[in-house]
């Protein structure tokens, strides 16, 4: 494997790239430092190393292309080749026991386990232009089950054996697993004669259109887009009406992959919100200072010294937190985001936070002003999450000390990959969301829950190291 990686002769040592991080608030000459440590592997003492979210904001600075991000991603995959990962981290993999789809087939409704199969079975035939279901689509298949897809709705292909296209297993640093998943990719891709691509989640696409190529030397010889942009070029057609303007103040999360193609994701998602009737509001964060919803804010805990599964926890309950506060104080109905990741994870502390704010994603938009008859179940569908998530912690308490970390698999071109879950483990989960059920319902339990959590972190937020000042988090 060859990557592509940081360009060690291009650096001038400028510091522009972590000057400009949206999450760190440093000066450029400690910007300068920090270059200088990543560069040494000088990891212990790093700010960027032990606060970077990934959000590929500092390449976007850098005067000489000399991908810096890719110089933090270098010294994560240091880390996990000497060190393995957290246990915890399983719940990513799906070549690993105790993964999220693993259990989530278990606690699906009967219609999206069969889309699901469906799906995974389209894989065997051929597809001239096809859609990607994503990773974390995976654990909503409902939402991409919609009728403005028209044709293409019969020619969705994929399942969770296919990584999401490497998109977290490159987060974490991990250069070859991430190489190896994108030969499987280009191996299934080829197999069905896949010309044109849309893909349900927008880093996908990222992952196949720009980091393989550029990173790694794999090229699709596809024609890939986003099924954002499909529905767009619907709107902008006419071929989708919108019949039922919706009337919202909006407001957009940009996740961290709409920082490839030129930043145009962004303005996808921020004219689908225009034209689907809506008011656009902007939160103190937005476009390329946008912060990290929380997922992989909790990607450098796990390369820590000594792992914390609180100080996991906490980065990524903070983070959620701050992202929907900021969306509260923009003043908006609803926060729409274009990950289904995303979705997810805010809509999961927007429940437990009893928030009024409404978590949609950018196709759902688009399916609820065109009149489509829509239900969306992702509120429920996020305590069986906390129940999977429960699970998995339950497992970390209970390994054997020598167990507590791993090394990532190979991963083989092609054949199925698929953990299921243990009769114990399925058991347990189900009987964990059966008690987390009776709580949901539990208005007291919910505004007692909701308070709780608000001030534990405030009080986080105040008097640890991440602290808000000046709209950043700052410090160590
Ligand atoms: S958080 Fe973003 S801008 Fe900051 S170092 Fe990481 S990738 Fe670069
Ligand atoms: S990576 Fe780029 S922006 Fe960062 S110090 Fe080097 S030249 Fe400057």
């Amino acid at each position: 494997m060859k990557f592509n990686g940081f360009k060690y002769d291009r650096c001038l040592y400028c510091g522009e790239c972590f000057a400009n991080c949206p999450v760190v608030n440093l000066s450029i000459d400690t910007a300068i430092e920090e270059i200088m440590k990543l560069i040494r592997h000088d990891v212990e003492n790093s700010i960027i190393f032990s606060r970077c979210t990934t959000c590929n904001v500092c390449n976007l600075y850098c005067p000489e292309d000399a991908l810096p991000y890719e110089l933090v991603l270098e010294n994560f995959n240091l880390i996990a080749e000497r060190r393995g990962l957290p246990f915890l981290a399983r719940l990513v993999f799906p070549d690993e026991p105790h993964n999220m789809w693993s259990l989530m087939k278990h606690l699906l409704p009967e219609d999206e386990k069969n889309l699901i199969k469906k799906w995974k079975i389209n894989l065997n035939n051929s597809h001239e232009t096809a859609i990607l279901a994503g990773f974390y689509t995976n654990l909503i298949p409902y939402i991409a089950d919609t009728e403005l897809l028209g044709n293409l709705r019969d020619h969705i292909i994929g399942y969770e054996g296919l990584f999401g296209s490497g998109g977290d297993m490159y987060k974490l640093g991990l250069l070859k697993k991430t190489y190896q998943v994108g030969l499987r990719m280009k191996y299934h891709l080829e197999n069905i004669g896949v010309k044109k691509l849309y893909t349900m989640m927008e880093p996908e696409a990222a992952m196949l259109k720009e980091v393989y190529p550029q990173r790694f030397g794999i090229k699709f010889d596809i024609e890939i887009d986003t099924v954002d942009n499909l529905l767009l070029q619907k709107i902008k057609s006419g071929e989708i009406k919108i019949k039922k303007p919706l009337n919202m103040r909006v407001t957009l999360h940009d996740n961290c992959c709409s920082r490839y193609f030129n930043l145009k994701p962004q303005e996808i998602s921020r004219e689908i919100i225009k034209l689907t009737g809506n008011t656009l509001v902007e939160m103190k964060h937005s476009r390329e200072k946008a912060l990290c919803c929380g997922w992989a804010a909790t990607i450098p805990t796990l390369y820590r010294k000594k792992f914390s599964i609180k100080e996991t926890l906490f980065y990524l309950l903070y983070s959620l937190y701050v992202r929907i506060k900021e969306a509260e104080e923009s003043g908006a109905d609803a926060l729409v985001t274009s990950c289904h990741a995303c979705t997810i994870f805010l809509t999961l502390m927007a429940e437990l936070l009893n928030s009024n704010l409404k978590i949609l994603h950018i196709q759902e938009l688009v399916r609820l002003a065109s009149g489509e008859d829509y239900r969306s179940r992702i509120n429920e569908r996020v305590w069986d999450l906390l129940a999977i998530v429960i699970n998995l912690v339950v497992e970390w308490i209970r390994s054997p000390s020598g167990e507590k970390y791993f090394f990532s698999k190979e991963t083989p071109p092609f054949g199925t990959i698929e953990i299921d879950a243990s009769e114990n483990e399925i058991k347990r989960t189900k009987l964990v969301r059966s008690s987390i059920e009776k709580l949901r319902k539990n208005n007291l339990f919910r505004n007692q829950l909701s308070m709780i959590l608000k001030r534990s972190l405030e009080f986080y937020g105040k008097f640890t190291n991440r602290k808000i000042e000046g709209g950043n988090l700052v410090g160590l």
